[in-house]
This record gives C-alpha cells, sequence and structure tokens, in this order.
C-alpha cells in the first residue's frame, strides 16, 4: 500500500516539466550553477519544494529563493520500472521522499546507493543530477 502512495506523488511530479507550471524557470538557472532551489514566502514563510512563484495559502507572490542543503531524512522509498516521458532512458531508478522538517523533497535516489542499503529514517542529501539525455535534475546521495 504504501508503494502505491509513493508512485501517485511521482505521478503528479513527472508527467510534466514542473517548472513551466510554476513558472518558476530560475530553478533552471539555479540547477545549471548546481544549486537545488526551494522558494520561501517573504509574507507568511510558508515553504515550498517544488518551487512556486504564488504562496498558496496566503495568496502573495512575494517568493523568495532557498538552497535545499544538508541532510534530509529518508521518509519511503520505492523502486520504479517504469516512467514518464523523459526520465525513460534512465530506468529503473529509485524513487523517494526526504523529510527536511518544514518541507519535504520528492525525487530519485542516486545510482550509487543500493536498493538494499535504503531505510526509513536514514539521512541523504540532496544534489544537483543530469540525467544522461542531459536533462537536469536532482539526486539524493549519501550525507
Ligand atoms: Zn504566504
Amino acid at each position: 500500500m504504501a508503494k502505491k502512495e509513493v508512485d501517485d506523488r511521482f505521478k503528479k511530479f513527472g508527467t510534466v516539466s514542473f517548472t513551466a507550471i510554476t513558472k518558476t524557470n530560475d530553478f533552471i538557472s539555479y540547477l545549471e550553477k548546481g544549486k537545488v532551489m526551494g522558494s520561501r514566502c517573504k509574507e507568511c514563510q510558508a515553504i515550498y519544494f517544488p518551487p512556486r512563484s504564488d504562496c498558496f495559502k496566503c495568496l502573495h507572490s512575494n517568493m523568495e529563493w532557498f538552497e535545499v542543503t544538508g541532510p534530509g531524512r529518508l521518509l519511503s522509498f520505492s523502486e520504479l520500472k517504469y516512467g514518464p516521458v523523459g526520465f525513460e532512458d534512465d530506468l529503473p531508478y529509485i524513487i523517494a521522499l526526504l523529510d527536511y522538517g518544514d518541507y519535504k523533497v520528492f525525487g530519485r535516489i542516486s545510482k550509487d546507493i543500493p536498493y538494499e542499503d535504503l531505510n526509513v529514517g536514514m539521512e541523504l542529501k540532496t544534489e544537483f543530477y543530469a540525467l544522461p539525455n542531459g536533462q537536469l535534475s536532482y539526486v539524493f546521495k549519501r550525507s
């Protein structure tokens, strides 16, 4: 049951280039510099990842960027044998959710960590990663 839940989340994340939807194309510019960024509302301090240009909580658009750094805690993970368009060249891979306290980051586990080594609660860090097809992304690595 837990696995299904994760897969549904991935669908939300992967069916689109989420940066286009959220109008936060600077996200890509930051990725090009090797930085993984989220956005924070300057009005109410709400934190968003993936970043958003408008705050759902207070409806302001006064957002600032912050870098996703340091360790997060592995909440859940699941191996994916097939994926959405744009990601299929790199299958299979492991998707996961990291808990950073104020926010959560959904993404994929670095290929250098075997499935057997993963444990819920372990610390991982989020790092820039270029997919084999040249697409810019990020992965979770050992912290
Ligand atoms: Zn807000």
